[in-house]
């Protein structure tokens, strides 16, 4: 492979650590505009190692984890939460001094804690959160252009090495990607409304319609087009990803839940009572909202 041109390139070798959806949107990014001289995949599966190289998503790919960091200067972490713990006590041995190690993760205060005490002394740690994503997921569904004109939050720890924070922030900006620096837990706090409840009432909706009678059921689908279809799309999101999104941003997801729940008694209220006024209220207020996201290109 002939090597890109000096100035387009951020990294001599990039690991990443799970490449689905967004591991893959990434490294194909890498790849098309010569971000990296070299990029390995890790990934538990032979399935998903033989897509990798298929596709050419990446140089290589490999299960071992030792492997794929020892010689990398950024490791990606880009799996599922609920395996942090474990892919940091694998790679943390074998990390170079100098290297930086980030992510992708949807909550960041749990990332701190399980990464982050697995991260040895001469290596720079800067989590990050690309807010991009779709319904689907594997290797396959990724795409280069995914994460183009959206925010990413990084969420660097206190004393974070500035060069480092710098070239995650330079790596997503060449993403097409707007930075936004931001504490991990009000990160989780601002996601919870804004993705984790969303999500969570998608799959309590779409789970009450599959609870229903057979004949109804057919229906829901039949005339899905008003509303529930958005739903589906949102509930058909990755299962294990998403488990882990709610075991880890339990405490912000649960205070959103309760202010949500209150909400919706209010509203329960004024369908009972008749009280016109008040939802003509809330849904002018929210239709305003969401021409502020069409106005800012967010939609
Ligand atoms: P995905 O498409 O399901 O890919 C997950 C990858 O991780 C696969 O390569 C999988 O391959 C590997 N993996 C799964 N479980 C693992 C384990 N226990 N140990 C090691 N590797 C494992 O998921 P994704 O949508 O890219 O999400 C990845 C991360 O990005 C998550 O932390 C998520 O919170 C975050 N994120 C997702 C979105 C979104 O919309 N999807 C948006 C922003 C951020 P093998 O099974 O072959 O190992």
């Amino acid at each position: 492979m002939t090597a890109p041109p000096v100035d387009r390139m951020l990294f001599e070798k990039i690991a990443f650590i799970g490449i689905g959806l967004i591991g893959s949107s990434l490294a194909r990014l890498v790849r098309r505009d010569g971000l990296a001289r070299h990029t390995i995949a890790v990934a538990r599966r032979p399935e998903t190692r033989a897509k990798v190289l298929e596709l050419g998503i990446c140089d290589a790919v490999t299960a071992d984890y030792a492997e794929a960091v020892s010689d990398a200067d950024l490791v990606m972490v880009c799996t599922p939460l609920g395996a942090y713990a474990d892919i940091g006590a694998a790679i943390g041995p074998h990390l170079k001094k100098g290297a930086i190690v980030s992510d992708v993760g949807s909550v960041k205060q749990a990332v701190v804690r399980d990464l982050g005490p697995q991260i040895p002394e001469g290596v720079h740690f800067v989590p990050g959160h690309p807010i991009a994503g779709t319904e689907h997921s594997g290797p396959e569904s990724g795409f280069p252009e995914l994460f183009d004109g959206r925010w990413c939050i990084v969420t660097p720890p206190p004393g974070a090495d500035a060069e480092a924070v710098e070239r995650i922030a330079e790596l997503w900006r060449r993403a097409g990607m707007t930075i936004e620096v931001m504490d991990p837990g009000h990160h989780d706090q601002v996601l919870a409304i804004t993705s984790h409840l969303p999500h969570l009432i998608a799959y309590t909706i779409v789970g009450t319609a599959t609870d229903l009678e057979d004949t109804l059921q057919q229906e829901v689908i039949k005339f899905s087009a008003g509303g529930f279809r958005d739903f589906t799309r949102i509930a058909a999101s990755d299962p294990v990803m998403w488990r882990d999104v709610f075991l880890n941003n339990r405490e912000a997801v649960l205070e959103m839940l309760q202010r949500f729940s209150e909400d919706l008694t209010a509203l329960q209220r004024a369908i009972r009572w008749g009280e016109g006024d008040k939802l003509e209220a809330l849904f002018t207020r929210t239709r305003a909202i969401r021409r502020g996201i069409i106005d800012a290109r967010q939609a």
